[in-house]
């Protein structure tokens, strides 16, 4: 090897909510831990994810607010109304990711994890090599190595996909237009519709099938769909995207298949994501990949025993929380003394979208398949809930319990309303400890508030 080569115990490559959680937790135990990242530390939760996508969400959650407020009393002065600023919650925004992104840089020192900038390009199974911004090369080698660079979202195979944003241009935006055509029917189509049609755009989606959010719970996404549509988001299923192109007015157009043509300021483009591989030469040290992503053991180990990967670039759940755990149980069980493996079972989901729709353990239709119709049976509740009883407006909430007849075992637990993704976080307890409709019924109410639903449904 190399004199010039600088070596470690453990090398991650990505510096993302699994690398950095494996990274602190692997020095926590005493390994000497370098972080790769050719990016800004937080990846794609910190910078361009989760976090600043839920400072979108709290800003665009005001329009309904103001909107109710003279039904509580609230009355507007004379000439001292207020508008939407999207530029300047933008630019709030990006001010509080640099502040953790900071944060996280300083969270790596103080763990004593080595933060080595640039991009990482397998030499051969122990090697890497790292390309700083400026062009210059380092040699690290490293026992172990744990893959964890993420995902970035894709495009649609169509004419003119590079004139349209993906999520992550949206946080760079300097103001937003008027209208926007958004292409997709999952988790980042649906909360951006909402994000955007609160901040006062225009909002057109556009989805391929017959509803949004296809593998959730067909009830709930049903009536979420619904009460997008009833708040403005004109959302429409059935249409396939066939081009983009500029206008010569300004402004871009969406032609679907069938030939209806859209005008807009932009197209979001959120049909999906897959994992980051480029410039990695995998190749070179031998690791597997399967249909562009990397598969991994119940310990995270790839082909090569010495080598894993955690989070979206082993494309499984690709969520936050799950690639954070999946780091630390790497990391203690590999330098902690603590084997442990991830707990996939019961993962809450929650879709920040305007009601949120919030969801754990299996849908109706999984629980149909899987035990067939005759053995579940579902308990729901529908109704206006206490905070809108003033305004007289809906959404409904719906409040949803799939129940296996046999052993009385809640399967799965939904809910479309506000704070539905706090209320599943705790009922995601009961559903993995394995708690009974019975349990459910024992628990006392607490009133008024909606969540006491889940434990007062009739039989
Ligand atoms: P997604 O949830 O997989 O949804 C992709 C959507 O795009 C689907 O509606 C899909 O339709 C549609 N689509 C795919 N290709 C298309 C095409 N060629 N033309 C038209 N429509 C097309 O992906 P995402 O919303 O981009 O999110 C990516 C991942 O990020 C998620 O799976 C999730 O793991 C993570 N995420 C999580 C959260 C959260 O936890 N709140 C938020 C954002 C992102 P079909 O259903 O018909 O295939």
């Amino acid at each position: 090897m190399a004199a010039d080569t600088e070596s470690f115990d453990l090398l991650v490559l990505g510096a993302g909510s699994g690398g950095l959680a494996a990274a602190k937790r692997a020095a926590s135990h005493g390994a000497r831990v370098a972080v790769v990242e050719g990016d800004r530390v937080g990846g794609t939760c910190v910078i361009r994810g989760c976090v600043p996508k839920k400072l979108l969400v709290y800003g665009a959650a005001y329009r309904q607010w103001l909107a109710d407020a003279p039904s509580q009393g609230w009355l507007p002065l004379l000439g001292d109304g207020l508008r939407c600023d999207p530029a300047l919650l933008l630019e709030q925004v990006r001010r509080e990711v640099d502040r953790l992104n900071t944060l996280h840089i300083g969270w790596l020192e103080k763990a004593g994890v080595a933060l080595l900038p640039g991009w990482a390009r397998f030499i051969d199974a122990h090697r890497v090599a790292v390309r700083s911004q400026g062009g210059q090369e380092r040699l690290v080698s490293a026992d172990r190595i744990l893959i964890a660079v993420g995902g970035r979202p894709t495009r649609p195979a169509i004419a003119g996909a590079e004139l349209g944003w993906v999520s992550d241009d949206l946080f760079e935006l300097q103001a937003l237009p008027e209208r926007v055509v958004i292409v997709g029917g999952g988790f980042i189509a649906c909360e951006f519709a909402n994000i955007l049609q609160g901040l006062g755009v225009d909002v057109v989606q556009l989805v391929r099938s017959e509803r949004i959010l296809r593998g959730f719970d067909g009830e709930a996404a049903t009536l979420l769909q619904e009460s997008m549509q009833e708040c403005g988001i004109d959302l429409r299923t059935g249409v396939v995207p066939a081009a983009i192109e500029t206008e010569a007015a300004g402004g871009l157009s969406l032609r679907t298949a069938s030939g209806e043509t859209f005008r807009c300021g932009g197209v979001l483009l959120a049909t999906g994501r897959r994992p980051f591989l480029e410039g990695l030469d995998l190749a070179a040290a031998g690791v597997q990949v399967v249909d562009q992503r990397i598969p991994v053991d119940a310990n995270q180990a790839t082909n090569l025993p010495h080598i894993f990967a955690v989070g979206d670039v082993t494309d499984r759940i690709n969520l936050t929380p799950v690639a954070i755990d999946e780091g630390r149980a790497f990391a203690d069980s590999t330098y902690g003394n603590r084997p442990r493996q991830v707990n996939y079972g019961t993962v809450p989901v929650a879709v920040f979208s305007r009601p949120e729709l919030a969801t754990v353990g299996l849908s109706e239709e999984a629980a149909i398949e899987r035990h067939g119709s005759d053995a579940i049976r579902v308990h729901r509740a529908r109704f206006r809930p206490m905070a809108q009883a003033l305004a007289k407006r809906g959404p409904a909430v719906l409040l949803k319990l799939v129940v296996e007849n046999g052993s009385d075992r809640v399967l799965g637990c939904h809910m479309v309303g506000d704070h539905a993704a706090e209320i599943i976080q705790m009922a995601a307890i009961a559903v993995g400890m394995g708690a009974t409709k019975a349990d459910f019924d024992r628990t006392m109410a607490l009133h008024p508030s909606v969540a006491e639903e889940f434990v007062t449904m009739a039989n």
